[in-house]
């Protein structure tokens, strides 16, 4: 199916996002959201995104022009009654999101695909909510979505190949990276991202390293930003929400860290709120921090202290451990896996993702670490089945010629 216009639900940051990235394709866009006031917000936000590209001289004003005079403000869903695709960006909530898609589904063309950017919640219970769950998919941009050329395309338990294959087309035809994704908590790349701060935030609260040095390591190992500067912006309190989702689904390997719930609680949530796990706009000027010295000590004192030294291999094993889980599930692909990770979270392109990195330290060197933190840390280091099979079978990585890829 040629998917010609596009509605999208939701006027905010994603939705303006993902205006932005449609129009940009050349598609018309119309942008709808609860008020006419939210819904031009929203074409305005678009505005700001091309005008951003004026200024870098990356386009003309006149180019500028003839890309807004496809983005339409519509202030309900009646504006999306002709539409081939809606992609629904309304606030992280079912309740919400399936009462929305119940009314696009009475009000959309019976062909038209319904699609969710949720960053969490199940595709199959928002699917059920309408009479076309063959329509319903998951279609997950990353913020910012003009920046970020990944996209998870997430079918629910009964999406139709059909709609797969047009979403997956329609992706592409947005010059972006689609990676499908079997339907599981956190998808794929918050799946993985999330153990990884997780864990980022345990060492904290174990060793005696300060966020600067644990933010400068990683980034010498190549991420784009340090685990704790990456939460400052997400927001703590969205990631600790996510990371909630994930222990609730896989249990005992997502234990939450204490501290990341004790600064949500003191409302030290991130840059929106002027302050997260630094109290300061920028990492140079930090000085000592008095409050987050504090909630160490309550945190430490409550939960017990594994003094350990800092080694850049607890946030990452933790990374490739829960990718080769998802291997071994199958949510997607080894060279998607990487790719996403890539794509979706700046994972150093030249280290090739998780799983290429896990092959060029040896499969049996990783399992070694993950036994040995799983002796010292505890069982969130439960190493994947998967990983003792290449052992035995000597699939030991890059060295012996083969791993996850062949070499
Ligand atoms: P947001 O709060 O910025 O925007 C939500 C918009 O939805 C608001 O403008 C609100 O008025 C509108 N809305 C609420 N109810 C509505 C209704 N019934 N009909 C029409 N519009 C309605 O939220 P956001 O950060 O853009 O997130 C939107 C979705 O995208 C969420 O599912 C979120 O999980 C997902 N997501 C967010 C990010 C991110 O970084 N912000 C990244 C990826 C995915």
């Amino acid at each position: 199916m040629y998917i010609y216009t596009v509605g999208v639900v939701g006027a905010g940051t994603m939705g303006a996002q993902i205006a932005e990235v449609v129009s940009y394709a050349g598609l018309p866009v119309v942008l709808a959201d609860i008020h006419e006031t939210l819904a031009r917000r929203g074409v305005e936000s678009v505005r700001a995104i091309y005008q951003a590209r004026v200024d870098k001289g990356k386009m003309t004003p006149e180019q500028l022009e003839g890309k807004m005079l496809l983005v339409t403000a519509s202030p309900n869903l009646d504006g999306l009654h002709d539409v081939d695709l809606v992609i629904e960006a309304v606030s992280e909530e079912v309740t919400l999101k399936q009462r929305v898609f119940q009314e696009l589904d009475r009000l959309c063309p019976r062909s038209a695909i319904l699609a969710s950017n949720t960053s969490a919640l199940s595709i199959s219970a928002i699917g059920a909510a309408t009479k076309r769950p063959g329509k319903v998919i998951g279609l997950h941009f990353f913020n910012p979505a003009y920046a970020m050329p990944l996209v998870e395309v997430i079918p629910g338990l009964a999406t139709d190949p059909q709609t797969v294959d047009d979403v997956v087309g329609f992706a592409e035809s947005l010059r972006k990276q689609p990676v499908l994704v079997k339907e599981c908590a956190g998808f794929l790349v918050n799946r993985l991202l999330s153990p990884y701060l997780n864990e980022a935030v345990w060492c904290l609260q174990d060793g005696d390293v300060s966020i600067k040095e644990i933010d400068q390591d990683m980034v010498s190992f190549g991420m784009p930003v340090g685990p704790f500067a990456l939460l400052d912006t997400v927001g703590l309190d969205i990631a600790l929400e996510v990371a909630r989702i994930l222990h609730r689904s896989y249990g005992p390997r997502m234990a939450l860290a204490p501290l990341l719930e004790a600064l949500v609680k003191a409302g030290r949530i991130g840059i929106k709120a002027g302050h997260g796990f630094y109290d300061c706009v920028s990492a140079d000027e930090c000085g000592r921090d008095q409050v987050l010295d504090d909630l160490m000590q309550q945190v430490r004192q409550l939960t017990g202290r594994q003094r350990k030294e800092w080694t850049r291999s607890r946030p990452l094993l933790a990374m490739v451990n829960e990718a080769v889980i998802a291997l071994q599930e199958g949510v997607a692909s080894a060279r998607d896996i990487d790719l996403a990770m890539v794509a979706g979270t700046g994972f150093p392109n030249e280290k090739g993702g998780p799983l290429h990195l896990a092959d060029r330290l040896g499969i049996d060197h990783v399992l070694q670490e993950l036994e040995e933190f799983r002796q010292s840390l505890g069982i969130r280091f439960w190493p994947a089945p998967m990983l003792r099979r290449m052992v035995d079978a000597g699939f030991t990585g890059q060295a012996a010629g083969r791993g996850f890829f062949s070499y």
